[in-house]
C-alpha cells in the first residue's frame, strides 16, 4: 500500500519536474498555469503518504526549497532537473528498501523487478524534462545532447533487464503498451531532435503532453506490478497466516513483558513482575470500572465496583446496566447519556446509583465508547469516582436539620439568581411565605418538643404538595416557611397556596388555646408577578413579609396576595 502511495507521489513529482523545467526555460505563460495545477496534484499525493516516510526523507523541506527557486526562476533547467531528481531518488530508495523485507524469494524478486522498472520510468522522466527545456529554446547544448543520448542508451539496457526478470504475464503487457502510437511518436521525435541538433521546431507543450501520456501509461503498468506483488504476498501469507499470528503474538507478548519488566526494575525480574501484578490488583481494587456491550449489558466489573455497589460478579455480569439505576435519577439523564455515547462521544456526569442493599451511592462517572478492530463501537466503559460523601456534605450545607427542607442559606443563594433569570426571560416569580399562627402559645401549652413535631409535619405536607422539579420548599427560620415555584398563571399560584393552607389545617393538630380554630393553622403572603427593574431579593422579601403581616391582622389562617 505504501509503495503504491509513494509511487503515485513519485509520478506526480516527475510531472512537476518537467513542467518546472518548461517554466524556467520558456517564456510561454501556459507553463505557469500548468505548474500551479501540478503542484496542487503533488500536494494532494503528499497528504496520502504516511508522514514518517516524508520526515525521514526531509521531503517537505527539499520540495519547498526547489519550488521557491523555480518560482523566482533563480535556477536554470539543469539545476531544476537535478534538485527534483535528488528528491525522486530518495523516494525510489525507500520503495526499493521495501523489496528487501519479504521473506519469500518469489515476492522479493518481483519487488526488485519493480524497482528496476521504477528506475526506467524515472529515467524517462528526466529525459522528458531535458527535452522540454531543449524544445523551449529550440536547440540542444552539448551537455544536454550527451546526457539524453546516454539516458536513451541506459534506458534500453535497463528495460531489457526488466523484461528478462519479470513474469511472463507482465512481459506481454509491457510489450503491448510499447507498441502504442505515442510510444512510436516519441521515439520518432527524439530521433529527429538528435538528428537536427538545432532549429528543431517542436513545440515544447506538445512534447510535454505526449511524454506525459507515455509516462502515465507506464504508471498504470507500474501499479499493476505493485498489485501483483501484493497479491503474491497475500497468497503466500494466507497459507502461513495462523502460524504467523501465533509467532507475532508470542514475540509481542515476550517483548512487551521483557520491556515492562526491564523498564520498571531492571534487576529482579520476578520482583518486578509481582509489582506489576500488584499494581494491577491495586487498580482493580480501587478504580471503579465497568464495561458493557453495545446494548448496555454488563460484561465486566472491577473489585472496587463490587465493593461500592455491594453486587458480586455473578449478580451483575450479563445483566442490564439499568439494574443500578436509582429512582431519584431522572429519565432524561439516561436518554442524554445514550445519545452522547452512541454518538462516539464521552459523557461525564454525576449519577446516583442503587446498591444491592437498596441504599445508594453517588458516582462521578465518565463513560466512553470502546471500539472493535474495524472501528465500530463494540461496547462502553465507565470509570467512576465515589462522590457520596461530597454529595452528603453538599446536601447538608443546604438543608435544614429539623425538617430536611432547604435552609435559609440556600434561599439566599438561589432567590437572587431566580429573580435575575426571570427578569431576563420576562417570567413570573412566585414566592410564598407562611408562618404558624399562635405558635408561641402552642409551645407554651404543649412544650417545645411537641412544637418541633408540628414543624416536621408541616414540612412533610409542604413536600407532598410540591410537584414540579423546579419548585423549592424552604424553612426560612423558626416557624416560617417559604416556597419558590413555577406556575402557568397567577390564579394557579393562588390555588396552590390555598390548597397547602387547607392541607395544613386538615392535619387537624390540636391547639386548644388557638382562639378561632383550636387547630394548627398558618397565615400566608404571596407574590406572583413579573419582575420589574427595581425589584431585588430584599425588596421582594419585604413585600411578602408585609402581605403575611396583613394576613395575620385579617384574622389568621388567611392568604393575602398581589
Ligand atoms: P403569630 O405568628 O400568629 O403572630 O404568633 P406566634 O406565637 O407564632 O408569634 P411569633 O411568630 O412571633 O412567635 C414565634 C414562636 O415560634 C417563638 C418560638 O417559641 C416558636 N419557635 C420558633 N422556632 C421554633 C422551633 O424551632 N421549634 C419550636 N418548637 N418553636 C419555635
Ligand atoms: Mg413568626
Ligand atoms: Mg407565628
Amino acid at each position: 500500500e505504501t509503495s503504491l502511495k509513494l509511487n503515485s507521489l513519485l509520478h506526480e513529482i516527475q510531472k512537476e519536474r518537467a513542467v518546472s523545467v518548461g517554466y524556467v526555460s520558456s517564456k510561454n505563460s501556459t507553463f505557469k498555469i500548468l505548474l500551479q495545477n501540478q503542484q496542487e496534484y503533488v500536494n494532494k499525493e503528499i497528504e496520502s503518504v504516511p508522514s514518517r516516510y516524508l520526515d525521514e526523507l526531509n521531503f517537505i523541506h527539499a520540495l519547498e526549497d526547489v519550488r521557491i527557486k523555480v518560482s523566482k526562476k533563480s535556477i536554470n533547467a539543469k539545476t531544476t532537473i537535478q534538485l527534483y531528481s535528488n528528491i525522486n531518488e530518495s523516494i525510489i530508495n525507500v520503495i526499493q528498501d521495501f523489496s528487501n523485507t519479504p521473506q519469500d524469494p518469489k515476492i522479493r524478486d518481483l519487488f526488485r523487478n519493480l524497482g528496476i522498472f521504477i528506475n526506467v520510468k524515472e529515467q524517462m522522466g528526466i529525459e522528458k524534462a531535458i527535452f522540454t527545456s531543449v524544445f523551449s529554446v529550440n536547440h540542444f547544448n552539448l551537455e544536454q545532447y550527451n546526457q539524453t543520448s546516454a539516458l536513451n542508451f541506459e534506458q534500453k539496457i535497463l528495460l531489457k533487464v526488466f523484461l528478462r526478470t519479470t513474469t511472463p504475464n507482465l512481459r506481454l503487457q509491457y510489450q503491448e503498451i510499447s507498441r502504442s502510437k505515442h510510444f512510436q511518436e516519441i521515439q520518432r521525435i527524439k530521433e529527429e531532435a538528435f538528428f537536427k541538433y538545432q532549429d528543431i521546431g517542436i513545440d515544447s507543450l506538445d512534447w510535454l503532453e505526449l511524454a506525459t501520456m507515455k509516462i502515465d501509461s507506464l504508471k498504470v503498468f507500474e501499479n499493476k506490478i505493485i498489485i501483483e506483488v501484493g497479491e503474491l504476498a497475500r497468497e503466500k501469507s494466507l497459507a502461513s497466516y495462523r502460524n504467523l499470528i501465533l509467532i507475532i503474538s508470542i514475540t509481542g507478548i515476550i517483548f512487551l513483558y521483557t520491556f515492562l519488566i526491564t523498564y520498571s526494575i531492571g534487576k529482579n525480574i520476578m520482583n518486578s513482575y509481582k509489582k506489576i501484578k500488584n499494581t494491577l490488583n491495586i487498580i482493580d481494587d480501587n478504580v471503579i470500572v465497568n464495561h458493557t456491550d453495545k446494548e448496555g449489558i454488563i460484561t465486566y466489573i472491577s473489585n472496587a465496583f463490587s465493593k461500592i455497589s455491594g453486587y458480586s460478579n455473578d449478580d451483575l455480569i450479563g445483566k442490564p446496566y439499568n439494574i443500578l439505576r436509582h429512582k431519584d435519577m431522572q429519565k432524561e439523564t439516561f436518554t442524554e447519556i445514550w445519545k452522547t455515547i452512541k454518538d462516539n462521544k464521552t459523557w461525564i456526569g454525576e449519577v446516583k446509583n442503587k446498591k444491592k442493599d437498596g441504599l445508594f451511592y453517588w458516582a462521578k462517572t465518565t463513560i466512553t465508547p470502546k471500539y472493535s478492530e474495524n472501528g465500530e463501537i463494540s461496547g462502553y466503559m465507565a470509570i467512576s469516582q465515589d462522590i457520596t460523601d461530597r454529595k452528603l456534605v453538599e446536601k447538608l450545607s443546604i438543608s435544614d436539620g429539623l425538617t430536611d427542607l432547604f435552609n435559609r442559606r440556600h434561599f439566599d443563594t438561589i432567590f437572587p439568581s431566580l429573580i435575575n433569570n426571570a427578569r431576563r426571560h420576562n417570567q413570573r416569580v412566585c414566592f410564598l411565605m407562611f408562618d404558624v399562627d399562635y405558635f408561641k402559645l402552642y409551645n407554651d401549652t404543649y412544650g417545645h418538643q411537641k412544637g418541633d413535631e408540628v414543624l416536621v409535619q408541616i414540612a412533610k405536607t409542604l413536600k407532598t404538595t410540591i410537584k414540579r422539579a423546579g419548585d423549592f420548599p424552604f424553612r426560612l427560620g423558626g416557624e416560617e416557611f417559604g416556597v419558590l415555584y413555577q406556575t402557568d398563571s397567577e390564579s394557579d399560584a393562588i390555588y396552590f397556596a390555598n390548597k397547602l393552607k387547607a392541607s395544613i389545617k386538615n392535619l387537624d393538630i390540636l391547639h386548644e388555646k388557638s382562639p378561632k380554630y383550636q387547630v394548627i393553622t398558618v397565615s400566608m403572603g404571596l407574590i406572583c408577578s413579573e419582575i420589574s427593574q427595581d425589584d431585588t431579593a430584599d425588596s421582594l422579601y419585604k413585600k411578602v413579609d408585609d402581605l403575611l403581616y396583613q394576613a395575620k391582622s385579617a384574622g389568621r389562617n388567611k392568604l393575602v396576595s398581589i
